[in-house]
């Protein structure tokens, strides 16, 4: 397979050319669709009913969850999912803060559209709204038995190229078991994501705390954005240990 080269606009949610707005109930990159369908049909087999919270996010929408919560106008969340009081913080504690919960504008993995947010539709009745919280998806949590079907489909290579880049915490972004990744789409995007590609990218006035981020930059890019290849489906991780090479 040829590897597609990848704009700036393209790995950082300004354009959504690759995006199927219509077919899912989210919009998602197109390559994604296909295999959403069989893990769905898979699912469906065992009683689960798979649903898309949260796919495809533009910069414009990810610069607004940032800045609102640097600003203080959207609640900053602890490790435990619980509201932070960010006056007590300097910048670095805030952007950390943040980055445990948030992506940064033109970082997320929800600007490829390779990435979503999923629930199981069958554990919970109409009226429930679904909120994406930890307690969710813990295995005694509404969600909990869905994850664990996944997790054995995804341990047993069954699981149609989906993974989960978010699964434990390596002291970066929390755990987030409602995520997954499209690897075979996601390990093309995530090579092209340089380190000095994505610190040109993020040096716009318009990013709050930008300083604070550009000063720490080495650490965040490790912490917060890469995603180790060994987490990847064995066969896609060779897509993604090509990081930084010149395509
Ligand atoms: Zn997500």
């Amino acid at each position: 397979m040829q590897v597609p080269l990848l704009t700036d606009a393209l790995l950082n949610g300004c354009d959504d050319s690759f995006i199927d707005h219509a077919s899912l109930e989210r919009p998602v990159h197109s390559a994604l669709v296909p295999a959403w369908h069989q893990l769905v049909a898979a699912a469906r087999t065992a009683g689960f009913d798979p649903v898309i919270a949260s796919g495809f996010r533009s910069y414009q929408r990810q610069l607004t969850i940032w800045n609102d919560k640097a600003a203080g106008t959207r609640a900053v969340l602890d490790a435990s999912g619980q509201p932070l009081d960010v006056t007590a913080l300097d910048d670095w504690q805030l952007v950390q803060a943040i980055l445990r919960w948030s992506a940064l504008p033109g970082a997320s993995r929800h600007h490829w559209g390779t990435d979503i947010d999923v629930y199981d539709r069958a554990a919970v009745d109409q009226s429930y709204a679904v909120r994406l919280t930890p307690d969710e998806v813990v295995d005694d949590g509404p969600f909990g038995a869905f994850h664990r079907w996944l997790d054995a489909r995804i341990e047993g290579g069954e699981s149609f190229g989906f993974f989960r880049p978010y699964a434990a915490d390596r002291g970066g972004v929390a755990p987030e078991r409602w995520h997954l990744s499209y690897a075979p789409m996601a390990a093309y995007y995530q090579r092209q994501l340089t380190e000095s590609r994505l610190l040109a990218a993020l040096d716009s006035p318009a990013l709050a705390l930008r300083d604070c981020v550009q000063a720490h930059w080495p650490e965040i890019f490790a912490r917060y954005i890469w995603v180790d290849a060994e987490l990847y489906p064995l066969e896609c991780r060779a897509r993604v240990l090509a990081a930084g090479a010149t395509l």
